[in-house]
């Protein structure tokens, strides 16, 4: 008991210690970008991680999760049901399993194809709605099949989550590709979104930016940035 309170102290100081770092990152990184850092919400992403960290954020200001799995993703929302967060699903998702996290997720960033887009809305619980980014895929030259839609197929998604009244279009998404310059690929996100607000204006949010790229991200107009290991620690496996 004893000593399981002293791990709970030296954790939670652990993710204040990084927390408080990436508060001041971004603070910084708007700064250099003459932008409010108001306009920029952060994901703290928990997957692998226990719902006992998920406490402690919430216990240390964070209201935004990410998680990018089901069903542990699920599994934590039901043990945090509790506390007053938004979970935002940021992984890869089958369209399989679409109809279930759509019952607990809040905002999920991974719609990348018109399937997927069907099985969510038939898993939003009545009288809620169900915020949706669209996944677009950086690869150059462009590649389907890792996650994220082609630049030239966003539309044609992003039409489809509009059309739907249990789902909401709030902007785009991507990951930045590994050896590629960030600010490059964020520079082809912020035209992808620009391109999608002409048709949706609301549809403004620009999910982009992890730990080790949210500078850039903030300097190209993110407006979520999705930030796990800075703040938690190394993951036990490459996820
Ligand atoms: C894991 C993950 C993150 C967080 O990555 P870190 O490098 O740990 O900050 C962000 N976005 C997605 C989609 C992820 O899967």
């Amino acid at each position: 008991m004893g000593e399981h309170a002293g791990y709970e102290a030296g954790r939670r100081e652990q993710i204040a210690t990084g927390l408080e770092r990436t508060r001041a990152r971004i603070e910084r990184a708007c700064e250099a970008a003459a932008r409010d850092p108001g306009e920029v919400t952060l994901v703290v992403v928990t997957k692998t991680f226990p719902a006992s960290d998920v406490r402690l954020l919430h216990e240390l200001g964070v209201r935004d999760v990410g998680e990018n799995r089901h069903p542990e993703a699920g599994d934590k929302a039901a043990a945090c049901a509790d506390l007053d967060l938004r979970w935002h699903f940021v992984g890869q998702l089958q369209t399989n399993k679409a109809r279930v996290v759509a019952t607990y997720a809040d905002v999920v960033h991974s719609v990348d194809r018109a399937r997927l887009v069907t099985a969510l809305a038939k898993g939003v619980p009545d009288a809620r709605m169900l915020d949706c980014l669209v996944q677009v895929s950086l690869d150059l030259p462009p590649a389907a099949g890792r996650g994220g839609a082609m630049p030239s197929d966003v539309a044609a998604i992003a039409d489809a989550i509009a059309a739907d009244d249990a789902l909401r279009l709030r902007g785009v998404m991507a990951v930045a590709p590994l050896g590629v310059d960030p600010d490059e690929a964020f520079a082809r996100l912020r035209d992808v979104s620009a391109a999608l607000r002409e048709r949706w204006p609301s549809a403004g949010a620009i999910s982009a930016g992890m730990s080790g790229d949210l500078e850039a991200a903030v300097r190209l107009g993110a407006t979520h940035v999705r930030v796990g290991s800075a703040i938690l620690g190394t993951r036990p496996a490459a996820r």
